[in-house]
């Protein structure tokens, strides 16, 4: 699967992640300030989760402070990974129901996780410009996105990340929880709320509706779903 504007956005043998890149400085800047009040955090870019090139690519907005933040893995240790997990493993993509550290064993399989901004942003809300300069990472996933593939986006700026890599206009495709896009090559955009604390716990997302969209998701991809 190749990006529509790939050849813009990918520098030759680009990495799919960078422990050690500040390209944005604002974000470099703050990392080094919670590693000072938390050394033992991981404070770097937080890398993609699961196999490269998984027909299922999950992509979220960023980590949290004392979640992804500190524990150096995707969604691991944030709120929001209480019902990812879960749900992943409900629909036989992820080995444990529950994430709790790097070495906790979990696995995923025919799926990946990766943020559309790798570094913690400050009060959870990444700039423009950080979400853009992020995208080179998030490029070579899609890249590698088998025929057939879906993606999967949480939340408006997940949505918007994406289809920016694959070079389509925003207009095209809004943001709305549960839609599909038939974004190119076979690859199908699908759409949630994120799986926030906020939007858990008002009620904007709830666990059925979560589970709806990766039902939706795993017909996409032929593979079995759990009843309801
Ligand atoms: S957000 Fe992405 S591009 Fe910006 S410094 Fe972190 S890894 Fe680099």
């Amino acid at each position: 699967m190749r990006a529509a504007n790939e050849a813009a956005i990918l520098p030759e043998a680009a990495p799919d992640y960078d422990h050690a890149c500040r390209r944005c400085p604002r974000l470099a800047t703050f990392l080094d300030e919670v590693k000072r009040e938390h050394p033992d955090y991981w404070c770097l870019p937080v890398p993609p989760f699961g196999p490269i090139g998984a027909p299922l690519l999950i992509v979220g907005l960023a980590p949290g402070m004392h979640g992804a933040n500190a524990t150096g893995r995707a969604f691991t240790g944030d709120y929001a990974g209480i019902l990812l997990y879960e749900t992943l493993h409900d629909f036989a993509f992820g080995s444990a129901p529950v994430a709790v550290s790097r070495d906790d064993g979990l696995t995923l399989s025919a799926c990946r996780i990766s943020n559309a901004v790798k570094c913690l942003p400050p009060g959870n809300k990444p700039l423009p410009v950080e979400v853009a300069t992020c995208s080179r990472y998030l490029a070579v996933d899609v890249a590698a996105l088998p025929p057939g593939a879906a993606m999967l986006a949480l939340g408006r700026i997940a949505h918007e990340a994406a289809l920016r890599v694959l070079g389509l206009p925003l207009r095209l495709h809004p943001f709305a929880h549960g839609a599909r896009h038939a974004v190119s090559d076979g690859l199908t955009l699908f759409d949630s709320y994120h799986c926030s604390r906020y939007n858990t716990n008002t009620g904007r997302l709830t666990r059925a509706m979560f589970r709806d969209v990766f039902r939706d998701v795993a017909r996409h991809l032929g593979r079995a779903a759990p009843e309801r």
